[in-house]
């Protein structure tokens, strides 16, 4: 494990109303209390609807979990129907947004441009961006999964000056893993993971590149969190499906014991 403090986070995707989100987040802040969680981060990512109350309970309870958006906008307002701007997401006090996942490329075409807008629109307001970056299954099968993954880094972070990247968390998530139950090899995981590293030392510094996060997103449960979290260039995991059973998120948050 790095000596970079672990982020261990939950994209609910969407899933879990307002309501819901209360009673998982109180069940994680109850299962965690008992410890010492200094040493690892954890946060939610509920959809948006859910943000104000997770909001309102982290804050009235001095929860240590953290919370962010799935999504945001370029546009900071204005008529664009549907959209959620980073003031408003910023005046929730989200901590994290999750910028170009999988998904959001796949199912609303987002492109690296986009992707690089939105990342600027995080930063513009205070936020931490979590870069989503992976390849598709056809992509590894040709062996340009690494070239591929770089690209998308470089793309994203066009312009993004060296005093914020620092901050940066990036999530490594090879699309045929998310959801699939087919996790990549701890080993394949470094391998990219440490590619994306060296991107960034060679983008930025490095020391930029010891500061910046990257997380493994795909298929991360109890059973195989430990191994991809022992190596050295992974910083944490970004947990899709596992996170909404608060019971198997908490053991995924607790790997190390
Ligand atoms: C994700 O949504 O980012 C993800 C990694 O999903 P899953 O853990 O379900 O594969």
């Amino acid at each position: 494990m790095s000596t970079r403090t672990p982020l261990m986070a939950g994209n609910w995707k969407m899933n879990l109303n307002h309501l819901e989100a209360l009673t998982h987040v109180q069940k994680l802040a109850f299962a965690l209390a008992d410890k010492d969680y200094e040493a690892v981060e954890v946060a939610v990512l509920p959809p948006f609807t859910d943000l104000r109350s997770v909001q309102t309970l982290v804050e009235a309870d001095e929860l240590k979990i953290k919370y962010g958006a799935q999504d945001i906008s370029r546009h900071d307002s204005g008529a664009y129907t549907g959209e959620v701007s980073g003031p408003m997401l910023a005046k929730l006090r989200c901590t994290y947004v999750l910028v170009g996942h999988s998904e959001r490329r796949q199912y609303h075409n987002e492109t690296d441009e986009l992707v690089n807008a939105k990342i600027k629109a995080v930063y513009k307001h205070g936020m931490t961006p979590i870069l989503c970056v992976g390849e598709e299954l056809e992509v590894r099968e040709e062996g340009n999964h690494v070239s591929h993954t770089l690209a998308q880094v470089e793309a994203g972070l066009k312009d993004i000056p060296a005093g914020q990247a620092g901050n940066l968390v990036i999530a490594y998530e090879p699309v045929w893993a998310i959801g699939t139950g087919k996790v990549c090899g701890a080993d394949d995981a470094q391998e990219v993971c440490a590619a994306i590293r060296g991107k960034i030392a060679e983008l930025y510094s490095q020391e930029v590149a010891d500061q910046v996060r990257i997380q493994y997103g795909g298929s991360v449960k109890s059973g195989n969190v430990a191994e991809i979290m022992a190596q050295p260039d992974i910083d944490g995991a970004l947990v899709g499906g596992a996170s909404l059973d608060a019971d198997e998120f908490v053991r995924i948050v607790r790997f190390h014991e």
